[in-house]
């Protein structure tokens, strides 16, 4: 790096509070209505219709709902509606669950706030994510909080320019390759990967493995001194 980082940018689920897990849940839950079906057979059903759903609906837990009723569907052959109801159900208990902070979460970002400006950059649901923000209490940390459709190189430079940030200056914080490294690096940004226990698989990135170095740390709570040391190394 050449140029000093002024400012960073956080990606929200799975980076700051737990999300995934949920989801993953909510197969297991629609596995246990189809029981001569496989996990697997119901989790790759799942993932096709979103996948096949993705660029109508967007992101988030309404979306992910629709597809797990039309997954429930394509794979019963006597539909209930009772379990139905039970799915829909699921997405209301989702989105009615609190935003669990990862441990360490508010102490680093107090930290950091106080040497760096913060940006929150979260796609999904508006209504779901504005509920976990709100519930986090973590929206005083940061400069200035977006919510977007689809995190694409245009989408990030959209937002550097409009606050006036040179990618140089910029580093962002995330758990998927696809939606926060590598369109950032694409930009000429810098990226650090926080690693998550799932990966939803319309996050993973065929080619994450090829594209130019970024750091991978295991927690949040080791980014002050990493971004120290990569201070001192342009010294
Ligand atoms: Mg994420």
């Amino acid at each position: 790096m050449t140029q000093r980082i002024t400012h960073i940018g956080f990606d929200a689920d799975d980076t700051l509070w737990h999300c995934e897990d949920l989801f993953f849940e909510a197969r297991e839950r629609l596995q246990k209505l189809l029981p001569d079906r496989s996990i697997k057979e119901v989790t790759n059903t799942v993932y096709d219709v979103e996948g096949r759903n993705l660029e109508r609906y967007g992101y988030g837990v309404k979306s992910f709902i629709l597809s797990l009723v039309e997954a429930y569907l394509v794979l019963k052959k006597r539909v209930d509606s009772a379990e139905i109801e039970e799915l829909l159900d699921i997405g209301k208990s989702i989105m009615d669950s609190p935003a669990r902070v990862f441990e360490g979460v508010p102490n680093t970002l107090e930290q950091l706030s106080q040497h760096f400006k913060l940006l929150l950059i979260t796609k999904g649901d508006l209504v779901d994510q504005e509920r976990k923000i709100k519930n986090s209490k973590l929206a005083k940390y940061f400069e200035f909080i977006s919510i977007i459709s689809e995190k694409t190189p245009q989408a990030y430079v959209e937002i550097l320019e409009d606050k006036g940030i040179s990618p140089n200056n910029f580093i962002m914080i995330g758990n998927s390759v696809k939606s926060d490294i590598v369109p950032v690096l694409d930009i000429g940004g810098h990226a650090i990967q926080i690693l998550y226990k799932y990966t939803w698989m319309h996050e993973e990135h065929p080619a994450g493995r090829f594209v130019k170095p970024y750091a991978v740390l295991d927690s949040i709570a080791a980014v002050p001194d990493f971004l120290k040391e990569l201070e001192k190394t342009r010294e």
